[in-house]
């Protein structure tokens, strides 16, 4: 299933996309789904059973996908929005590169977090005030949606607490990531965490290890690489997170991003208001925002 989270009236409601319609859960399914993402997370696998079944016969209903206005998938987090950095070789090489440091790989995941504040969904604006930051940067990431209350996950059973996936953009205002010791306050500025375009469920995707992962910028593709590159994967990250911290329904894990940024390039680029950025993984989809400045 690709879910989404959609506008309707004053409300967020939870829906599935079906033929490029719309289709209202909670309404398809006389009330048997419920009528939030998160409150649908946490049934577990029980409750997509029930979307999956309320969706049969669901054919020809709902909105035309066009009309109706999404917000990300999860527009508020549990926790924080929970991230990996250097996580693709190639990535970590640039990275050190455009700081004059030694390349290092990390033996263990980096982990840093985002602001639940910074998200925001598919179509929505990247509101950039250049008066804070003069170096507003891209990364595609591939993002993985918790569906289940665990803790110490070992990693064979890791997929069992996956939902599902989405793409992200884990914008990044460099000159604040690099002045501060910490990535936080770089990485959560409002809006510099789309997600979306929509929540596609796990068992449309065996294997997130394998998928193609790119970005454009005006058109122009700056990032063009493959999940199987990544250093630690999906159930590695679950296993590493899980020990020790209670994950929950919700969560949410962008995986890292594959070389290609802009800070890195020769010479480096930024993004510039009116700049339409494209996030895009196979079999999920394509995650576009544009750029706007704030003043
Ligand atoms: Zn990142």
């Amino acid at each position: 299933m690709r879910l989404v989270t959609y506008v309707e009236g004053d409300s967020a409601r939870l829906g599935a996309v079906v033929d490029d319609r719309v289709v209202d859960l909670a309404r398809v399914s006389g009330g048997e789904v419920p009528a939030t993402m998160l409150e649908l997370l946490g049934q577990g696998d029980a409750g997509m059973e029930r979307a999956r079944r309320a969706l049969e016969g669901a054919r020809g209903q709902g909105t035309p996908l066009g009309q109706a206005q999404l917000l990300a998938p999860i527009p508020r987090t549990p926790k924080n929005v929970m991230a990996l950095g250097l996580n693709y070789r190639e990535h970590a090489i640039e990275s050190a590169r455009a700081r004059g440091q030694q390349v290092v790989f990390p033996e263990v995941p980096v982990i840093f977090t985002k602001a639940a504040t910074s998200i925001i969904g598919p179509d929505a604006d990247i509101v950039v005030d250049y008066e804070l930051t003069q170096k507003p940067d891209w990364e595609v990431e591939l993002a993985f949606v918790i569906g289940a209350r665990a803790r110490d996950v070992a990693r064979a059973d890791a997929f069992g607490v996956v939902a599902g996936y989405m793409v992200a953009n884990d914008v990044s205002a460099r000159d604040l990531q690099f002045a501060h010791q910490q990535f936080f306050r770089g990485k959560s500025l409002d809006t510099f965490c789309p997600l979306g375009p929509w929540l596609v469920t796990r068992d449309e995707i065996p294997d997130p290890g394998q998928l193609g992962i790119r970005l454009r910028v005006n058109g122009v593709t700056k990032q063009d690489s493959s999940t199987n590159e990544l250093i630690f994967d999906v159930p590695a990250i679950v296993e590493t997170l899980s020990h020790g911290i209670t994950l929950e329904p919700g969560d949410v894990i962008l995986t890292g991003t594959p070389s290609g940024v802009g800070v890195a390039r020769t010479p480096p680029e930024f993004l510039r208001p009116g700049d339409v950025v494209e996030a895009e993984i196979e079999r999920i989809g394509v995650l576009r925002n544009r750029v706007a400045a704030a003043r």
